[in-house]
């Protein structure tokens, strides 16, 4: 199996794809970016690539950083998380606020909005917001083994402006105790996290320790234990694209985690991780031609976690 030639061949057939969801607007910046973007990286343990399309134009990553924040706040507190965050899938969109309200404060998972805010709380223990935010970067571009990494301030700055729905999330878990800080540092951390620009190449290399049992295959360095890795692979795979989690699971099998710049991250244990990008999202809020060109993947791939192998 040539991966070159699979990724060749899928970036061909999405390009012909005229069905291309709706880019997301609700963050100013995002709007502007182009429906016919495609790109898609894997990358194998030893650090090899294979990529097609604008797989080296950087994209705001959004949610798919909440696999990186996830990976940070365990290593800060450990098992400890989970009194604050649960592990169940939300069934609700990525920012809706109904379950809080019955579930006292206690996100159903850490991939939702709610869930995210109170991992920047965690992360923010200590720490000035810039010190977090410092961390964070340095942590990805380790992951990465890439220094050019970074935040899109302007991004950040336009989501801040618009993101109400952040702020009521945060305010109101505060109202249950579940947010320590004040809640401008926590959103603060939050909407600049999210705007991280990364490549799908960049994305495809700095999750490799998801599919290497949270290990860094250039170090040898544990980022995580191996079983936390697989933890985290469990949730991408249960929670990782919000309502259409079981959607994307179902079709492809793989554990991913999107985020509304149109990413999605998704890790083969053993043997790859994977980045794809088109700015168009589904109904659910996750890219329409990337969970296409996924499931194509597989497909030719036969890399479904329930493949028999
Ligand atoms: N920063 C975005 C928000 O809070 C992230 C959401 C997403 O990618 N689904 O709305």
């Amino acid at each position: 199996m040539c991966l070159q030639t699979i990724v060749d061949d899928i970036a061909a057939e999405m390009a012909l794809v005229t069905e291309r969801g709706r880019v997301a607007d609700y963050i100013p910046d995002l709007a502007c970016v182009s429906p016919s973007k495609f790109g898609i990286a894997i990358a194998l343990a030893d650090g090899s690539c294979f990529t097609a399309g604008d797989a080296d134009e950087a994209f705001s990553i959004q949610s798919i950083t909440k696999v990186f924040s996830l990976t940070m706040a365990l290593g800060l507190v450990g098992d400890g998380l989970w009194q604050r965050v649960g592990r169940e899938p939300s069934g609700t969109a990525f920012n809706s606020i109904v379950q809080l309200e019955t579930e006292s404060g206690i996100p159903r998972n850490p991939f939702i909005n709610a869930g995210a805010i109170v991992l920047a709380d965690i992360l923010l223990a200590n720490y000035e917001p810039a010190e977090v935010l410092g961390e964070f970067v340095r942590f990805v571009r380790e992951l990465a083994g890439d220094d050019t990494i970074v935040i899109d301030h302007q991004v950040a700055k336009g989501e801040a402006a618009t993101g109400f729905r952040n702020m009521a999330l945060a305010n109101y878990m505060r109202s249950f105790g579940n947010i320590h800080h004040e809640v401008d540092k926590v959103l603060g951390v939050y909407f600049h996290h999210c705007a991280l620009a990364m490549s799908c190449r960049q994305l495809a290399l700095a999750s490799r320790y998801l599919a290497c049992g949270g290990r860094n295959p250039d170090t040898g360095y544990a980022m995580v234990p191996a079983r936390r890795a697989k933890r985290i692979l469990s949730l991408m795979l249960s929670c990782g694209h919000y309502d259409g989690s079981g959607e994307f699971a179902f079709r492809v099998g793989l554990p991913g985690k999107s985020g509304v710049g149109g990413g999605i991250l998704a890790a083969v244990p053993g043997i790859a991780s994977i980045a794809v990008w088109s700015p168009g999202l589904n109904e659910r809020g996750n890219s329409q031609i990337g969970s296409f060109a996924l499931e194509r993947l597989v497909e030719k791939t036969g890399w479904s976690v329930f493949e028999e192998r």
